[in-house]
């Protein structure tokens, strides 16, 4: 295993990484700024803004180019993720086709495995094919199907680690360092299940780092964003286009996801310890067929989860044995979760991926997209670990 464990963000960095010292009037917390545009006092001062030479550097000249509470979560979210910078969006889905949009172009070809998220899937081999956008899906994690289907066009590779919804943590190293032997191919990792507080990405050479705010860094499924981090000139070239695209998160929406930010540490720790808990409990269970996580042996991606992660994160996924009304079963006993998409919040969340994300699909494309019907994903919460185990194993008792 190439990856060494490098360091990760703790609560101390959730509660203070990228706060300013101060603020104005001495508020301790940040402010909403609900303002469309910025005034300048005269055309003396509008000429030297332009000309980049305002003494504030944080000035902002319209609200689809910057707002103060959406740069103070930027610069948050970049500090957790030890990045030279940030940009945020009004989703995590905006993030990633505004990052896609700004790194190729027709004629080119980008490189995805095959579990990314659908979304992220259909972006490259639906919307973007239309516009001359080549693309080759490799198998998961398998970074030596990656390298071969690396071209001489081939500008971007997308992955996710780990993946959604059955948590394949790919070699992040390995991967980086493939890619960057062949120049010019940038990498961008969805590094939503993860979340700072259990793996940095970039410490493992990859480009570009993305995050469905969402999920883990909001917390509480109560707001919808993203976040890309970064070197400064690739985080440059996306604040452009989203200047042109108009991509741009509200700043009422950048202050929930902030204060979400303040106990992401304590969060996934408690997240960790149950997920951890719940597949271990449910490992052990005689009508589980197989359980799925990072942190047990028996996945197949441990040795890069091991090397890589210091927690597991908060998805755990698992086959009920009997088949896909067997698992609708097991979701309808149980107490604490609750039936919904999205995951990371504090609420523990479960779902039927065959009867929800992909229920267009028959059972033969069901297959081939390797989502057996009796799956059940489950995005644990902050709940007590003993209530939820005792719930998850009362309802596969149902
Ligand atoms: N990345 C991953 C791994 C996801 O699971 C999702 C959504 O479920 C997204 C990105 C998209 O994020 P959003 O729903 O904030 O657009």
């Amino acid at each position: 295993m190439s990856a060494d464990k490098k360091t990760v963000a703790n609560s101390t960095d959730s509660v203070h990484a990228g706060v300013p010292v101060t603020r104005p009037h001495h508020s301790l917390g940040l402010s909403i700024e609900p303002t469309a545009t910025f005034t300048f006092a005269n055309t003396a001062e509008l000429e030297r803004y332009m000309r980049g030479e305002d003494p504030d550097p944080n000035r902002e000249e319209y609200g689809r180019y910057g707002n103060p509470t959406v740069c103070e979560l930027e610069r948050r979210v970049a500090d957790l993720e030890l990045a030279e910078d940030g940009v945020a969006f009004s989703s995590g889905m905006a993030a990633i086709a505004t990052a896609v949009l700004s790194l190729v172009k027709a004629g080119e070809h980008i490189v995805l495995f095959r579990d990314g998220y659908r979304r992220t899937r259909q972006l490259v081999t639906q919307t973007l094919a239309r516009f001359g956008v080549e693309h080759s899906i490799v198998p998961s994690g398998d970074l030596s199907a990656m390298s071969a289907a690396l071209r001489d066009n081939t500008r971007l590779v997308i992955a996710e680690s780990p993946t959604n919804p059955h948590v394949f943590c790919v070699d992040l190293s390995e991967l980086a360092n493939i890619v960057k032997a062949r120049g010019r191919i940038r990498t961008l990792v969805d590094s939503t299940l993860a979340t700072p507080i259990n793996c940095r990405p970039l410490e493992f050479g990859v480009d570009l780092v993305v995050h469905s705010a969402t999920k883990s860094l909001a917390g509480h499924n109560d707001v919808l964003g993203g976040v890309v981090v970064g070197p400064q000139h690739l985080i440059s070239l996306l604040r452009d286009a989203r200047g042109v695209l108009g991509s741009v998160l509200d700043p009422h929406a950048a202050f929930l996801i902030a204060r979400g930010l303040k106990t992401l540490g304590l969060r996934t720790e408690r997240q960790n310890t149950s997920a951890l808990a719940i597949a271990r409990a449910l490992e052990a269970h005689p009508r589980v067929e197989r359980v799925f996580y990072p942190l047990l042996e028996s996945h197949p991606s441990h040795p890069a989860a091991r090397a890589q992660m210091r927690g597991g994160g908060f998805m755990v996924s698992f086959i009920v044995k009997g088949g896909r009304s067997a698992a609708s079963r097991v979701i309808d006993a149980v107490k604490i979760p609750k039936i919904a998409a999205s995951m990371g919040g504090v609420e523990t969340l479960i779902e039927q991926p065959a009867i929800m994300s992909y229920s267009e699909l028959s059972e033969e494309e069901l297959a081939n997209v390797g989502i057996n019907p009796a799956l059940v994903r489950l995005s644990v919460g902050i709940e007590d670990t003993a209530d939820l185990v005792q719930d998850l194993l009362q309802g596969l008792s149902a």
